[in-house]
């Protein structure tokens, strides 16, 4: 090749343009510069809607969706770290089609030696051969008895291969599944974990037993695997679920407890009671009880599994003694209700059970600990009904700085969201510190114990936040994160403008605009970063490093513009809080919401999809040239912009006469419907000052810099544009 080119070097130059021009002219397509026909594309919807799916972005009438309750029983021991548990499931198939097989998440499997997530390589995670689930038995209820089913477990996910496919339409089906697997100080794709602190562990478990995938109208049934980033898709149902423990310990479990007699001491339920009716934090466990043998009301021997009577022979001399001594802490010593020496009673039997219940709910997590400093208050929702906030934390984490103020901030945070968007729909609402960092689950969240203050704020907002996004409204996560991550990161700008006349505010962290700087500004160097993938990518198929950027800041800051700037705030939050109505409990598409906000602000906002959401357009508007009518400026201006990038935007301009009259005008994003340069008039009487686009700095123009247009110095704009991109304030006025 090098020799070829040294001999002829003319004539390959000319086969070398020759190429390039036929290449450019076969409809490669600049991809930075504006195309209004691309922009604008008439057909933007895959499909048309139907009646699963309305063209308004509604569940059509025959939309249908499939059921999975469970009953879980399962126990931790907390020497061995093992959990052992029965799953029953019950099953509903209304899909119009019979299922010859089921597929079920194993998402304890990602901690195998031999999972994909283990090979793609996530290094500094426990595993081994051992970890993820093993199965006793997985049996299918058949004609009055359990049979055993024929399944074939694929990673983290099984297949049970029906013998008779299950009838649509109402088909029914019963599963039972026995299993146990252990659960690693940080495991579950960091999910669940253990933490050591002074008191005792803190055992956070999630994903703890096998749970149905959701067969759907868009794709039958959704396999994708764990891999770690793509979190979780399933269908609702009511779970009712028992956790044995050791007595000591205090079990948060999502839902609602239904044996509080039996588990709790009478301080604890007086003091609950209490918080009921409380805005102000009550302990119902205090943290200089946070240790201990816990002395629970749990007197019948009938919810002891071993058995064995009150006082019976467990505890010797020495145990005795030390249990004496620990019934000084203990609330029971002050409740004057309670009937027997629990203190004895937990000798005798170590374990208890604690039973909880949700009711349309698509998965429930708990955590158990004795080290649990235990707080609560009064969630008030609208239409004059209530919910609880509940903490439970280590002693380490307390402090009003810390998770002292845990259960203001969770209380706040689903009475905002409940105000604003949707009430929220559990009795209770729990937190847990522990080692997850900050993780979500139907009304109850993980969140790092060492969080404080403003960070606090903001993980426990976002955690709770996610009840509305994906929770509530089930989109499937595992695909599309932008429509949780980027929804909830969204509902937290405003959540925290509001909480405590705005302590927080304004939101800025690592989801929205790490910098601490303006949000449309933050927004360029990430739109600008090589090869970035658009919003709408797979979850699984973002670089770590790229998740936050795009899925939660660009999602949000997408909404925050649709509702700032492009609808403002009444139509925006009509048409959103009607998607949010109409998708409760139910599974939309990104085509659903994109049809259900078209439809409910009455616009066709599908250039701002396409380039925001489906790709990666950016924006630059620039003033072009400023003439006077007849040469006249008492005759009027005319002013030439253009729209330089792909992404169209609607145009908002500061026009400043000599004499000081400034006049802000906004054209309607059709104007880039004809191209790329557009002239106006403005009605003026001197010469113009100057023109700025976008004055406000609320558009994510990726170069500032040929914005504006002055009268006696025009900016010069390839010198500016350096500097311009770098994203400040400053930058602009620099600009001579
Ligand atoms: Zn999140």
């Amino acid at each position: 090749m090098g020799n070829q080119l040294r001999i002829l070097p003319g004539r390959g130059l000319f086969w070398l343009l020759l190429l390039f021009g036929l290449s450019a002219a076969w409809g490669e397509p600049d991809q930075t510069r504006y195309d209004p026909a691309a922009a604008f594309a008439p057909n933007f919807f895959p499909f048309p809607g139907n009646a699963v799916r309305a063209a308004d972005g509604a569940p059509g009438p025959a939309y249908w969706q499939n059921r999975a309750d469970y009953q879980v029983e399962a126990a931790l021991d907390p020497k061995s770290c093992e959990i052992t548990g029965q799953v029953t499931i019950d099953y509903v198939n209304n899909s119009p089609v019979a299922l010859p097989f089921l597929w079920l998440e194993l998402d304890q499997n990602i901690d195998r030696q031999d999972s994909r997530a283990n090979r793609m390589s996530q290094p500094g995670r426990e595993r081994s051969g051992q970890n993820g689930f093993h199965f006793q038995s997985v049996e299918r209820f058949q004609r009055g008895q359990w049979l055993r089913a024929n399944y074939v477990v694929c990673g983290t996910r099984m297949q049970v291969r029906l013998h008779h496919p299950l009838p649509p339409s109402g088909g029914k089906l019963r599963l039972r599944v026995s299993y146990n697997y252990r659960l690693l100080t940080s495991g579950g794709g960091g999910r669940s974990g253990i933490l050591q602190t002074k008191n005792g562990r803190i055992f956070e478990v999630s994903y703890w037993y096998p749970r149905m995938c959701v067969f759907d109208d868009v794709r039958g049934w959704n396999t994708l695997p764990f891999l770690g980033e793509g979190e979780f898709y399933l269908d609702y149902g009511n779970i009712d679920y028992r956790v044995t423990v050791p007595r000591d310990m205090i079990v948060a479990g999502a839902g609602r407890l239904l044996n509080p007699n039996e588990v709790l001491t009478p301080t604890e339920i007086r003091r609950l009671q209490e918080a009921s009716c409380s805005d102000q934090t009550v302990f119902i466990r205090r943290p200089d009880r946070a240790f201990g043998v816990r002395l629970s009301s749990a007197a019948s021997p009938s919810n002891c599994p071993c058995g064995k009577t009150p006082g019976g022979a467990a505890g010797s001399v020495r145990k005795r003694r030390k249990t004496a001594a620990l019934q000084n802490l203990a609330e029971t010593r002050s409740a004057p209700r309670h009937p027997v020496n629990a203190a004895r009673q937990g000798e005798s039997c170590g374990q208890v059970t604690w039973h909880f219940h949700m009711d349309h709910t698509r998965d429930v997590a708990w955590a158990a600990s004795r080290a649990f400093v235990w707080d609560a208050a009064r969630i008030n929702l609208p239409g004059d009904r209530h919910a609880l906030a509940m903490s439970f934390y280590p002693v380490e984490s307390g402090g009003n700085g810390s998770w002292g103020r845990a259960t203001e901030y969770l209380k706040n945070s689903v009475e905002i969201f409940s105000r604003h968007w949707f009430v929220y729909p559990y009795p209770v609402a729990v937190q847990v510190a522990g080692r997850v960092g900050g993780m979500e689950f139907p009304g109850l969240t993980f969140d790092g114990w060492k969080a404080k203050e403003k960070s606090l704020w903001s993980v426990l907002s976002h955690e709770i936040g996610h009840t509305w996004f994906p929770m509530v409204v089930g989109s499937d996560e595992r695909r599309d994160a932008w429509m949780d991550e980027g929804f909830n990161t969204f509902i937290d700008v405003y959540a925290s403008e509001q909480f405590n006349h705005g302590e927080y505010a304004p939101k800025r962290d690592g989801e929205y605009a790490p910098r601490g700087g303006n949000p449309a500004e933050e927004i360029v160097p990430v739109m600008q970063t090589p090869n970035i993938p658009p919003i709408m990518s797979l979850a699984d198929a973002f670089p770590g490093r790229d998740l936050h950027p795009v899925e939660y800041f660009k999602t949000a800051f997408g909404l925050v513009l649709l509702r700032e700037v492009i609808l403002g705030h009444d139509r925006f939050d009509y048409a959103f809080r009607r998607y949010i109505a109409d998708w409760a409990f139910k599974h939309p598409t990104p085509w659903d919401f994109f049809r259900a906000m078209d439809n409910g602000a009455g616009e066709d906002l599908s250039w701002f999809w396409r380039g925001w959401f489906e790709h990666n357009w950016q924006l630059d508007q620039a003033v072009e040239s400023v003439k006077y009518a007849k040469g006249n400026p008492a005759d009027g201006a005319e002013i030439t912009i253009a729209n330089l990038r792909r992404l169209p935007m609607p145009v908002l301009a500061e026009i400043t006469e000599a004499n000081g009259a400034t006049q802000r005008i906004r054209l309607p994003v059709e104007t880039w419907e004809h191209g790329g340069t557009h002239t106006f008039r403005v009605n003026t009487t001197h010469k113009l000052k100057s023109v700025i686009l976008d004055p406000d700095h609320v558009l994510p123009d990726v170069n500032r810099a040929n914005n504006v247009w002055k009268a006696a110095a025009r900016p010069e704009p390839q010198q500016k544009a350096t500097k311009e991109t770098k994203g400040t304030k400053e930058g602009r006025e620099l600009a001579p």
